[in-house]
This record gives structure tokens, sequence and C-alpha cells, in this order.
């Protein structure tokens, strides 16, 4: 990128929209007047042309790699973000069923699943942790699910509370769905264990416009003929996403960024690791200042993309801000319905920006507790 403008650039806490790689940014700059072969920018070329389904092709392929997906798993790119899927998944999965759909609320992000659900059909909640500020995950011990239960339903990374199941949740016999929204990517699966999962991609896995629906393809099987046609897991299955025009700009950023987690950064185990050790450096701070960065997840439920904390004193809070924005760490004001801090730090976020965050937070904590 020009110099001048790399200097500009701040280190980006955002939680979404949010930081995207640079290489990333630096091949879209490189190729944004003419797609290889194209004559034309990925952005004028037609949803039909060779050029651009083989875009799409290989964004799928890459993601069909990563999560280790055969046969029996569909990729849909959707349009409408994780909202239109908090519709879509019970419109699909929960009209006509004979048993309920359970949700598993553990922040904001599941509440609202839960609230478009009801428009659709009988839900139930196995578990709320309202009471406790959505602190917590629930315990094993704490779920339970029905065998017959429409599906069950998660949210992997509640964005907001800064709060992530460490690895996937085991419902049974019932179909599990997944929002993985704000951690896609973040880490392996064992994919068996899902039957829908959904991103929208502008926290963990590219630009805002697209939202990656994977889907067992046997639950295609329940999208009801009746439905209007956008809804339809099956007709967008069935038309490889290309039943209406897909967001092709939005799909060539996402390829662009699953192509460097398998060729950059080496794959999914690789990306976990860094996650981890990106996530340490600040929790290693709140437990070394405890009294002064005051942690909202409990410690075995913390998140790896979200670090949430607030200050004995809305004074500090606001010092903190000013303060870390004149280092260039910037986005980092907690989201309106919780308040505090919430550093965001996603796959894309570099080792090097959370260094330059904590070494602020240490001289921070030192100088004013
Ligand atoms: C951001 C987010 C959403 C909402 O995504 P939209 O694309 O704005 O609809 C839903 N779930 C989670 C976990 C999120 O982080």
């Amino acid at each position: 990128m020009a110099t001048q403008v790399m200097q500009e650039r701040q280190l980006n806490f955002s939680p979404g929209p949010a930081v995207l790689p640079v290489p990333v940014l630096e091949h879209i700059r490189d190729e944004l007047l003419c797609l290889p072969g194209a004559g034309a920018s990925i952005l004028e070329v037609s949803h039909r042309s060779k050029q651009y389904i083989e875009i799409q092709e290989n964004a799928k392929a890459s993601l069909q790699r990563l999560l280790g997906l055969d046969d029996s798993y569909d990729v849909l790119f959707l349009q409408g973000g994780a909202r239109l899927q908090f519709s879509m998944v019970p419109i699909n999965l929960l009209r006509g069923q004979p048993a309920p759909a359970q949700y598993v609320v553990t922040g904001s992000w599941g509440k609202n699943a839960v609230e478009e659900a009801r428009r659709e059909g009988k839900v139930e909640i196995v578990y709320d942790a309202k009471e406790t500020n959505y602190d917590r995950l629930p315990l094993a011990s704490e779920l339970s699910f029905r065998d017959d239960a429409a599906y069950v339903h998660i949210t992997s990374n509640e964005t907001i509370q800064g709060v992530q199941f460490p690895s996937d949740v085991d419902a049974g016999p019932a179909p599990l769905v997944c929002d993985a929204s704000s951690d896609f990517l973040c880490r392996p699966y064992d994919i068996s264990k899902y039957g829908l999962m959904y991103a929208c991609a502008q926290k963990n896995a590219g630009p805002a416009g697209v939202t990656v629906v994977v889907i067992r393809k046997e639950l295609l099987e329940r999208s009801g003929e009746d439905l209007p046609g956008y809804l339809s897991y099956n007709n967008h299955a069935q038309a490889d996403s290309m039943w209406n025009t897909p967001p092709t700009f939005a799909i060539y950023v996402l390829g662009l960024v699953t192509r460097w987690i398998e060729e950059t950064v080496g794959g999914l185990e690789k990306m976990h690791q860094r996650n981890q050790q990106k996530a340490a450096l600040l929790y290693d701070l709140l437990d070394a200042f405890p009294e002064f960065y005051i942690g909202h997840a409990k410690k075995s439920d913390r998140s790896l993309m979200n670090v949430t904390f607030r200050f004995p004193n809305d004074a500090l809070e606001a010092a903190f801000l000013s303060q870390a924005s004149k280092h260039g760490l910037t986005n980092l004001k907690g989201h309106r319905s919780v308040g505090g801090i919430r550093a965001s730090i996603y796959n894309a976020m570099p080792m090097e920006g959370v260094q330059q965050l904590a070494s602020f937070m240490k001289d921070f904590a030192t100088s004013n507790s």
C-alpha cells in the first residue's frame, strides 16, 4: 500500500465490519481496475461470467477444505446478514415440524434469534444466562436437549458480551444450528456435529454483504414448496447460490480471506493457536490488574474474539478511550447495551496489533491504579 495511506491506518478493534488482512486489501487494490482475464473490474463483471464463476467456486472449495466438508454438506452464499438467518432458520427448519426448536441463550444475539424464531413456531429456551448478565456459558449438566427437537440453536461467540464456546457442542440427535457470525473460521470444527452453521462475513471472514450458510443436505428437504423464493435454502442450493445475483464483490473478498487462512496462516489449527496467543496477551493483563480491568466473562468462558471489560469508574473509561485513540488504537468502546470496553481481535488482527494494545493497557493500569 502507498506508504502515506499505510501510515494513516490505525489499529482497528471494531466489532464489525472489522479489520481485514492487509495482504487481502493489497490484492484487491492490485486487481480492482481489471480482474485478470476478465477485461473489467470484479465490480463490473457478470455473475455468469467464466471468471466470476471460478471465483465463487474457489471460495466454496476453500471453505470445504477448511471446514472438512464432505458431499453431505452444501455451502450457500446469501445476503441479508445473520439477522435474516434468525428468520430463515425457523422458516425452513421449524415450520411444520412436530417438535419445538430449542435455543441456548448466552447473550444478546441469541436473544434476538429467539425473538424471530417465535414468529415461526414453538420455541423452548434450554438455557438463558440473563440472571448473570450473560457472563457465562452453561455447564454440560445444565443442558438437556430433546432427541426430537426440530433443531438446537446456539451462538458460538456472543460478540457483545465476549462469551464463547471453546469447542463443539453436542446436541445429540437433533440438528445443531450455530450462529458463528463473530468467530467463523477462528478454530477447527468437528463439522459432523452441526446440521447448519451460518455466519455473516463482516466480523471474521470478509466484508459486509455476504452470509455463509453451511447446511447438511438432508435438511434441505424441510424447505417448504410454498416459501417465498429467496427464503428457501433449497432454492439457493439447487441454483448453486445463483438463484439471484449473488453479492459478487463480497464473495470475491471472502475467497481471498479463506485463501489467506489456508496459505499464509496455514489452516485453522494455526489460526486457532494465533488467536489463543493474541487473546492471552489481553486476558493476562485483566488477571494482573483485576480490580482495575474488570472482565465481563467468566474466565473459562472468555472469547478469543471479543475481549470485554470495564473500569471501576466512568472517568477511567473515558480517559482510556481517549488515550488509546491518541496511540492509534481505535473502536474500543463497548456495545451501547453493556458499556465498558470491547477489544475485538478477529483473525485478521495481527499479533503486533494486540501487543501494542497490551502494552498500552499495561502502562495505563500502572499509571492510574
Ligand atoms: C453481528 C452479529 C449478528 C448480526 O449480523 P448482521 O449481519 O448485522 O445481521 C448476528 N449474530 C452475531 C453473533 C453477530 O456477531
